[in-house]
């Protein structure tokens, strides 16, 4: 699929660098349409809305920003930490939303693994069903994002 030039600039913004380092397309040589719509299907076919995966991510960070920096307990098998820096960042769609630089991270299980999102990623999954390219710091896989939320 072509895409407009709407995208075709919003593309240009996602891979230079000058909002996050490497930007938010990683190593992915995709076009963002694609990125988006393969991303949009795996998700249809785990039954959950982008929208629904954003709420459930930001209900997450909104429990363990009360925790002030050590690890809330979620339920009985997840636990979340909130980190925050100074400032802030726009979102890369243009629609003036800007978010605070704040990083959750969840553990869940017995599980050493760990997942992050920034406050901005919620948004760009919830909003714009965007969740970066491969190979970027904040790319979640939708497989490992629904595993981990409900
Ligand atoms: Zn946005």
């Amino acid at each position: 699929m072509k895409q407009s030039p709407e995208m075709q600039r919003l593309e240009e913004m996602l891979r230079s660098s000058t909002l996050v380092a490497g930007g938010f397309m990683g190593t992915d040589s995709r076009p963002v349409t694609e990125v988006i719509e393969s991303d949009a299907a795996e998700l249809a076919r785990l039954g959950v809305s982008a929208r629904e995966a954003g709420a459930r991510m930001k209900a997450i960070t909104d429990a363990a920003i009360q925790a002030l920096g050590t690890w809330a307990r979620i339920d009985e098998r997840r636990w979340a930490k909130v980190d925050e820096a100074r400032g802030a960042i726009a979102c890369p769609w243009s629609d003036g939303r800007a978010f605070r630089k704040r990083v959750t991270t969840v553990r869940w299980g017995d599980s050493d693994k760990r997942i992050h999102w920034s406050d901005l990623s919620i948004h760009m999954i919830g909003e714009h069903g965007f969740f970066e390219g491969r190979g970027s710091s904040f790319r979640i896989e939708p497989v490992e994002l629904v595993r981990v939320l409900f």
